[in-house]
């Protein structure tokens, strides 16, 4: 079964079919969906989607294009979200120095991108990593926070992997999993095929992101996790091996680093 470790069913571009989609998702070979938040409210929402559904679980967090408003008690109600049993990770959080105006300015990002991992740290929860155009920044938070907690082995995903294959390396290297949705699809994503060929199959995570990023060949369509399909066959293709063993070692790291064993 396929286990779609990166989904927003809350999105609006949901509203007029999510029940009918989330009912026939599981006859359509996807057998986890975890839905990620990215502000408070989508946070909250994820949490009711994961209370609904028996194969749907739940990340809370704030995606740093939504930090400008946070504050303290922002914090405190993603720990009590987070007390729900179905609440698997603290996502997505990052940075994002792509678009400049009407989002927080790097410091501040920086700012609640640490106060969320502190999180993590004080939940025993791993991490979603948001990241774009800021790799350096957050390689240097990441690095930081491995010194400050060298027993943590996984901490979490490079979630929606857009660097360098050397850098995914690295990351791997600090223990780390590299998500890879609809992207590995696209012509023009010439990284992205050489990370999917060189890092090791055991720290790969597939994801769609949906409602964005829908793979080839219904790129531009909105997206939904029966796509991903899509990328483990590219993945399978690009290191030459059967769709099969992608979609099973996938499940097997999805497991691990969200604590879902069987
Ligand atoms: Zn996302």
């Amino acid at each position: 079964m396929i286990f779609e470790s990166h989904a927003h069913y809350d999105d609006r571009q949901f509203d007029v079919d999510r029940e009918d989609l989330l009912r026939v998702l599981p006859s359509k070979n996807v057998g986890i969906v975890v839905n990620v938040g990215a502000d408070m409210k989508s946070s909250a929402s994820s949490v009711a989607l994961a209370q609904s559904y028996d194969y749907i679980y739940a990340a809370v967090g704030v995606h740093p294009d939504e930090v400008e408003s946070m504050d303290a008690a922002c914090i405190d109600r993603l720990r009590q979200m987070a007390q729900d049993p179905r609440v698997l990770a603290i996502g997505e959080i990052g940075l994002d120095y792509f678009r400049k105006e009407g989002h927080a300015c790097k410091d501040t990002q920086k700012y609640w991108f640490r106060q969320q991992l502190d999180l993590a740290v004080e939940l025993e929860k791993p991490f979603i990593i948001h990241s774009r155009d800021a790799a350096e920044d957050t390689m240097e938070i990441l690095q930081e926070f491995g010194k400050a907690h060298p027993d943590i082995k996984h901490p979490g995903v490079i979630h929606c992997y857009s660097y360098s294959p050397e850098m995914a390396k690295q990351y791997i290297a600090m223990g780390y999993y590299i998500g890879i949705g609809g992207v590995v699809t696209f012509k023009n994503a010439k990284k992205l095929v050489e990370t999917a060929k060189e890092i090791p199959l055991e720290r790969i995570l597939v994801e769609t992101d949906s409602p964005y990023l829908c793979p080839e060949p219904n790129r531009g369509k909105r997206n939904d996790s029966s796509q991903i399909r899509y990328v483990i066959d590219k993945i399978a293709d690009i290191r030459g091996i059967l769709p099969e063993e992608v979609e099973k070692q996938t499940e097997i790291n999805a497991r691990n680093m969200y604590g879902l064993l069987q």
